[in-house]
C-alpha cells in the first residue's frame, strides 16, 4: 500500500539539549515531490545554539560512560524495536521529506534497523574487557572508553540509515553525540532522534542541532569536540579535516565516508541482459543519489553497442513519479539546486559529448517537484568526467580488448574509491581488477548498490573516505579510546 506522510506524529524539528527544546528559526519544509506541500517545520540551530548542545552533550558524557556495555548494546536494540514499530511512519517521511520511493525507504528503515542489532551484538564483543598476558606476575587488563563528545554530521541522502548508523556507533562506544541531520532532511532525523530517547538514550547523551553547513562547521570547532562522524562531500569532508588540523588542543579523529566516480568494467565475455539490468539498477535507483551510484561504465566495444541499446531501452521504461505510491521507480531529486546542477551538467554534456537517452519527467500535479530524469550520455574518454555528478546521470565510454590495463588506470587516476563493478565471465579479470585498484567494495556480476543490509561492511578510500566501513568489524573500536590497566 502507499503511505500518507500527514498521519505521521513527528513533523517538527528543533534542537533540544538535555532533553529541553533550545531556540531555533523556523523554517516550514517543503517536499520535492510536488514543491509545495508543507511537511513539517524546522528551527534551525543558530550557532550559540550549537554550542550549548556540545556543552550539554559533555554533561551527559559524564554519565553516559558509566553505562556499562550489555546495558548499552540493550538500548540499541530497544531502537531497532521502536524503529520495527514506527516502520510505516518513517517509510512516510522519508518519501514526503526526502523523495524515498517505498522500495528505498523500505531498505532504509531495515538498514537502520540492521545498525542498531548489529552494533548491539558488537557492542558485547568489542567492548568486553580482555585480560592480556604480561610480565611474570602481571596482568593486563584491556578496555575501551568513550572518547567524549562525538559530533555526527549526515548528508540527506540517507536520512535515516546513515544518520541512525553513526549516531548509534558513536553512542555504542560510550560517547555522548551532537547530531546534525542534513538541512534537507531535519524532520527523518527529529523523529529518530525522538525514538531513541524513548527507547532509553538519556537526553543529554543525544542532541540534535538542526542548521545548515555553518552549524555544522561550528560543531566541529568547539573545544570539546573528541570526534566527528562525517558522510557527505568529498569537498565538505576535506574542510571538516583542515578545520579540525587548525583547533589547539588533542589530535581529533575523523570518520569519514565521502564522494566517489564510482565505475563499471564491462568486456566481451559478460551477459549483455545481466549487465543491461544492474547498470539500470546501479545508475538510477533512488534517482542515482545513492554514494555507490555507478556514473561511468566503461564497456568494451565488441558489445558496447547491444548494452548501449538494452540500457537506453530499460531506461525508458522506468516511471518517475510520486515515492509514495508502489508503481514508482524514482522520485524527484533532493532539491532545486540539484536539479539545476544536473540540467547544467547534461547541457553541457549536449554540446560536448553525445547524449544516447533522456527520460521525460512527471507533469501534472507533480509538476512543481524538482524532477530530473535519467540520462544516458556517451563520452569520447573516460578522462572526460573529472567530477562526481550525483543524480540519475550515467557516462558511458568504449574500450579496446587491449586496453584493460589503461582503463583500470584511468579509475584508478580519478582518485575516488568507493565502488567498483566488473562483468566479466573471465576469474583473472575480477583479481587484477580488485588487486590493482584500492576500491572499498568491488562487485563481480552484479549491481553495485552498497549496503543492501546494514552488516555489508561498506566504505571507501582515497577521497572516497578514511574507513574503517561502516557495518564492518572494525568499526566501533574506531569511535572508543583504547585504555590498559596493568
Ligand atoms: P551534499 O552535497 O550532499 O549536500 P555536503 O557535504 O555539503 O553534501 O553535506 C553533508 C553534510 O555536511 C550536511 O549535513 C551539511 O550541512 C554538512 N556540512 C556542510 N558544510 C559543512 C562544514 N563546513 N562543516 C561541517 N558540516 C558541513
Amino acid at each position: 500500500k502507499g503511505v500518507d506522510a500527514t498521519a505521521v506524529p513527528v513533523a517538527d524539528a528543533r534542537p533540544v539539549a538535555g532533553g529541553k527544546a533550545l531556540q531555533g528559526t523556523a523554517r516550514p519544509v517543503v517536499s520535492p515531490v510536488d514543491g509545495k506541500t508543507v511537511v513539517g517545520t524546522v528551527h534551525e540551530a543558530a550557532p550559540d545554539t550549537a554550542d550549548a548542545a556540545v556543552e550539554a552533550a559533555a554533561k551527559g558524557f559524564a554519565a553516559w560512560s558509566r553505562v556499562v556495555p550489555e546495558e548499552r548494546a540493550r538500548i540499541l536494540e530497544r531502537i531497532a524495536d521502536a524503529y520495527e514499530d514506527k516502520q510505516d511512519d518513517l517509510m512516510a517521511l522519508l518519501a514526503a521529506e526526502g523523495g524515498r520511493t517505498l522500495v528505498d525507504g523500505l531498505a532504509e528503515v531495515r538498514e537502520a534497523i540492521d545498525f542498531c542489532r548489529y552494533y548491539g551484538a558488537e557492542t558485547r564483543r568489542v567492548f568486553v574487557e580482555k585480560v592480556m598476558p604480561g610480565p611474570t606476575g602481571e596482568e593486563n587488563r584491556y578496555r575501551h572508553r568513550g572518547r567524549g563528545v562525538f559530533v555526527c554530521i549526515s548528508p540527506w541522502n540517507f536520512p535515516l540509515a546513515i544518520f541512525t548508523g553513526q549516531i548509534v556507533a558513536a553512542l555504542a562506544a560510550g560517547n555522548a553525540v551532537v547530531a546534525k541531520p542534513a538541512e534537507q532532511t531535519p524532520l527523518v532525523g527529529a523523529f529518530a532522534v525522538r525514538l531513541m530517547h524513548e527507547a532509553g538514550i538519556p537526553g543529554e547523551a543525544l542532541q540534535i542541532v538542526p542548521g545548515d553547513g555553518a552549524v555544522g562547521a561550528r560543531l566541529v570547532g568547539h573545544r570539546r569536540v573528541a570526534g566527528v562522524a562525517f558522510t557527505g562531500s568529498t569537498e565538505t569532508g576535506g574542510k571538516i579535516n583542515r578545520a579540525l588540523a587548525a583547533k589547539d588542543g588533542p589530535i581529533v579523529p575523523l570518520i569519514a565516508e565521502t564522494g566517489g566516480i564510482n565505475s563499471m568494467i564491462v568486456d566481451a565475455t559478460a551477459l549483455p541482459e545481466q549487465v543491461a539490468d544492474d547498470v539500470v539498477m546501479s545508475a538510477f535507483r533512488s534517482a542515482g543519489q545513492r554514494c555507490s551510484a555507478l556514473r561511468l561504465l566503461l564497456v568494451q566495444e565488441d558489445v558496447a553497442d547491444k548494452v548501449i541499446d538494452m540500457i537506453c531501452g530499460a531506461a525508458r521504461e522506468l516511471t518517475l513519479g510520486d515515492p509514495a505510491d508502489p508503481a514508482t521507480d524514482i522520485g524527484p531529486v533532493i532539491d532545486a539546486e540539484a536539479r539545476d546542477r544536473l540540467a547544467a551538467h547534461v547541457a553541457r554534456m549536449e554540446t560536448e559529448q553525445t547524449v544516447r537517452f533522456s527520460g521525460a519527467t512527471p507533469d501534472g500535479p507533480l509538476a512543481g517537484g524538482t524532477w530530473f530524469a535519467p540520462h544516458v550520455v556517451e563520452l569520447e574518454s573516460a578522462a572526460d568526467l573529472t567530477e562526481e555528478i550525483f543524480g540519475p546521470v550515467l557516462h558511458v565510454v568504449r574500450w579496446k580488448a587491449r586496453d584493460l590495463d589503461a582503463v583500470i588506470d584511468r579509475i584508478g587516476a580519478t582518485g575516488y574509491g568507493l565502488t567498483l563493478g566488473v562483468h566479466s565471465r573471465i576469474d583473472a579479470v575480477h583479481r587484477k581488477v580488485a588487486d590493482r585498484l584500492p576500491v572499498g567494495n568491488v562487485y563481480v556480476n552484479r549491481n553495485i548498490i552498497g549496503a543492501v543490509v546494514g552488516t555489508q561492511p561498506f566504505g571507501g578510500s582515497g577521497l572516497s573516505g578514511t574507513g574503517p566501513k561502516a557495518g564492518g568489524p572494525d568499526y566501533l573500536a574506531r569511535f572508543a579510546q583504547e585504555q590498559v590497566v596493568s
